[in-house]
């Protein structure tokens, strides 16, 4: 530890990626799966809970012979997050793993788990972005929301502006959930326009199931940063439709601002249960794309751009906290 001299300014904390095993350099992220899920539970996917920790580590471990990294975990508070599982798992993984606070759809809780958090979600989400997630956790390193189908309801509205405050207090990013990939302007409009969250804190994901380039490209024009995630079964009528639309992104300029995900939802969809899972991004989609992006801006799409996306510099953490349990 080099001592701040005494009378000199007080340099800003350096950028780092907040994971379930502590913050680390963006540098050393790696191959990252910007959009996943090793846990999930939702009244919306009955019977196809992803609850199971020793699948999580087989897929973990399917994703790591890919030549994966890290993933990005977007499941949000009170849907089975399995929060005390993720550093044990990132240990024995090897692979670096990102937690999330934040409220997805209210169809996806029970209304009694709302009326819990009632009326200060920021700070739940502060809490669990400095502290840890149920205090004792690992501390989540993003703010997952979500919008609606081409609008947003009161519920969205609650969530974004809570996730706008705690992105305030901390300098995480902000992933949003678009329904089918629509009301990206929107989302934007109230994010960085009534809330005025800094466009490159903003991350929106399921755009592909929505290909209309030149909204991909207003988007990205503002300044945030786009996730494509995929193959799923539920969205398959738009996955061939993906490269054209990330070398569309990339020829207006835009490659910097695309991440890369899968988005496994289901046990089903799992690898290790014979479909794509996390392995597939690597597996398939990454040479498929480097055909329409080339090797260079893909290797960007899945280092560089999530190492800036999820780097911020955690304002308001408590010096000293470090999870390694
Ligand atoms: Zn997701």
């Amino acid at each position: 530890m080099n001592p701040a001299p005494a009378h000199g300014p007080v340099a800003p904390p350096a950028p780092a990626v907040r994971t379930v095993l502590g913050d680390i350099a963006p540098a050393d992220l790696g191959v990252c799966d910007a959009h996943d899920h090793l846990f999930l539970r939702s009244p919306q996917l009955p019977g196809q809970e992803l609850a199971d920790a020793g699948a999580a580590a087989a897929e973990l471990a399917a994703f790591r012979a890919a030549g994966g990294a890290a993933v990005i975990q977007w499941t949000p508070y009170g849907m089975g997050r399995g929060a005390a599982e993720l550093p044990r798992l990132a240990r024995e993984s090897g692979v670096r793993i990102v937690a999330a606070t934040g409220l997805h759809q209210a169809v996806h809780y029970a209304p009694e788990v709302l009326e819990r958090i009632g009326a200060d979600p920021a700070g739940l989400f502060v809490a669990e972005l400095t502290e840890g997630i149920g205090g004792s956790g690992p501390r989540a390193g993003m703010i997952k929301v979500a919008g609606g189908f081409h609008g947003l309801d009161r519920h969205a509205r609650y969530t974004m502006a809570a996730a706008a405050e705690a992105q305030r207090a901390t300098g995480a990013a902000i992933g949003v959930h678009l329904e089918l990939g629509t009301g990206a302007l929107d989302v934007l409009d109230l994010l960085c326009g009534e809330l005025a969250v800094p466009p490159d804190r903003v991350i929106l994901g399921h755009l592909n199931r929505s290909p209309d380039l030149a909204v991909h490209q207003a988007a990205a024009g503002a300044g945030a940063y786009l996730a494509f995630d995929g193959p799923s079964r539920a969205h398959h009528a738009t996955d061939w439709r993906l490269p054209d639309a990330l070398a569309a992104l990339a020829d207006a300029g835009y490659g910097d601002r695309i991440l890369l995900g899968g988005d496994t939802t289901t046990a089903g969809a799992r690898s290790v249960n014979g479909g794509p899972g996390m392995p597939y991004l690597l597996r398939r989609q990454r040479a498929r794309l480097e055909l329409a992006l080339g090797e260079e801006l893909v290797t960007q799409c899945l280092t560089a751009n999530p190492a800036r996306a999820f780097a911020a510099d955690w304002a308001g953490t408590a010096s000293g906290h470090r999870v390694t349990g």
